[in-house]
């Protein structure tokens, strides 16, 4: 059996510290290297999270660096890049940030290695992530009810492999479970069965059979699972949502990030004094253009010194967003960003699937962002 690289990228978020957790106490017996892969420019709560996350792991958490940080004369791998880049500011558009110091470190580092890449989006999202385009880098997602990445289903269902499949079946159901699948394994991709359909439906009749089946599947392909005798998480069927993530971070001991505790604001409407909560949604680099606004007034006031820093960073043509940062600190636009907030939470509080409108928050700002920053 070849060797086989088991790697989980720490970002500093919620998402990826539940899951090195998850896994270090579910699968020990993996034998799982944890890596981040440093900007320089992260917030102060998000290092302290990888310091107690090291301690809780029993093992180091690797760096991964983008840059030779002594032959450069910047000393900080944002700064490098953007000198590189000639003062072009990153943005969701063309964002060489994640490529130059998540991406290419983490893909330098794997080399040609197979390597199994886990990857903390949760089951209660909508959303795939990063996967490598390089082929010996397999991504599982532990936490979903769905592990396998898009490409590996696309190519175990596509219809050409549907006497495949259906010999799978007919070797590891058993007999009760198997005319129950059956009837989806033969039924053909089309516009009135999409491949979803196919794999909800699988996976509801039987998951862990179903995974015994990607499994056995994947053994007859390069990807880097099926080089693997055994792969333990083909019986897992658990779903992990955001309440379990926290859970998760609060019984290890490492705790929630502290960015996320809601601080309260006060803001004037109609003449009333109004009391709302901000906090941070996300890691990633303090001056991160995916930030909503309420998050840069965030910025303003529980960290000046960086919103200082942030502005240091806007030159003529080169800016965050549309608005400039020297036009959002000022108080008036500062009061109407807590305003439109503040109205916002307080009509998602009365719809509020958590009843807690923080964790609510989170969940919308979610919605954007890159999966290597802020996971
Ligand atoms: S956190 Fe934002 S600015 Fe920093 S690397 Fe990620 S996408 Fe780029």
């Amino acid at each position: 059996m070849a060797k086989v690289k088991h790697l989980l990228g720490i970002s500093g978020g919620k998402d990826s510290a539940a899951l090195s957790i998850y896994m270090s106490q579910k699968y020990p017996e993996l034998d799982i290297e944890y890596y981040t892969c440093d900007t320089g420019k992260e917030l102060k709560e998000t290092y302290d999270l990888i310091g107690r996350l090291n301690s809780v792991l029993g093992r180091d958490i690797e760096l991964y660096k983008s840059m030779d940080e002594d032959n450069s004369p910047m000393k900080n791998p944002f700064d490098h890049f953007l000198a590189m880049y000639g003062g072009y500011l990153p943005s969701a558009t063309a964002r060489w940030c994640t490529n130059k110091m998540k991406l290419q470190p983490f893909e330098t580092y794997v080399s040609d290695e197979p390597t199994i890449s886990y990857v903390g989006i949760r089951g209660d999202e909508n959303r795939e992530g990063y996967i490598s385009k390089k082929e010996n880098i397999q991504t599982i997602f532990p936490f979903r009810k769905n592990i396998w990445s898009e490409d590996v289903i696309k190519k175990l269902l596509i219809n050409s492999n549907m006497e495949m499949v259906k010999a799978y079946y007919q070797e590891y159901a058993n007999k009760n479970v198997l005319p129950n699948a059956l009837q989806y394994v033969e039924q053909l991709i089309s516009p009135k069965f999409t491949q979803t359909q196919k794999l909800n439906a699988l996976m509801d009749v039987d998951l862990k059979l179903f995974n015994k089946v990607v499994f056995e599947f994947l053994k007859t392909t390069d990807y880097p699972i099926g080089k693997l005798n055994e792969f333990p998480l083909i019986e897992n069927d658990e779903i992990i949502g955001l309440d379990d993530v926290f859970q998760i971070l609060e019984e290890s001991g490492v705790g929630i990030p502290a960015y996320y505790k809601p601080i309260e604001y006060q803001v004037e409407i109609d003449g009333e004094i109004k009391k709302g909560t901000y906090s941070r949604s996300r890691s990633g680099c303090f001056f991160c253009f995916y930030q909503q606004k309420i998050e840069w007034v965030w910025l303003l006031e529980q960290h000046p010194e960086l919103y200082a820093k942030a502005i240091e960073y806007e030159k003529e043509g080169y800016s965050w967003m549309a608005e400039r940062l020297e036009d959002l600190e000022k108080p008036e636009r500062v009061a109407s960003i807590k305003k439109e907030h503040f109205l916002r939470m307080n009509r998602q509080k009365k719809k509020s699937r958590t009843g807690q409108s923080w964790q609510d928050d989170i969940l919308e700002a979610e919605g954007e962002g890159c999966a290597s920053c802020f996971i």
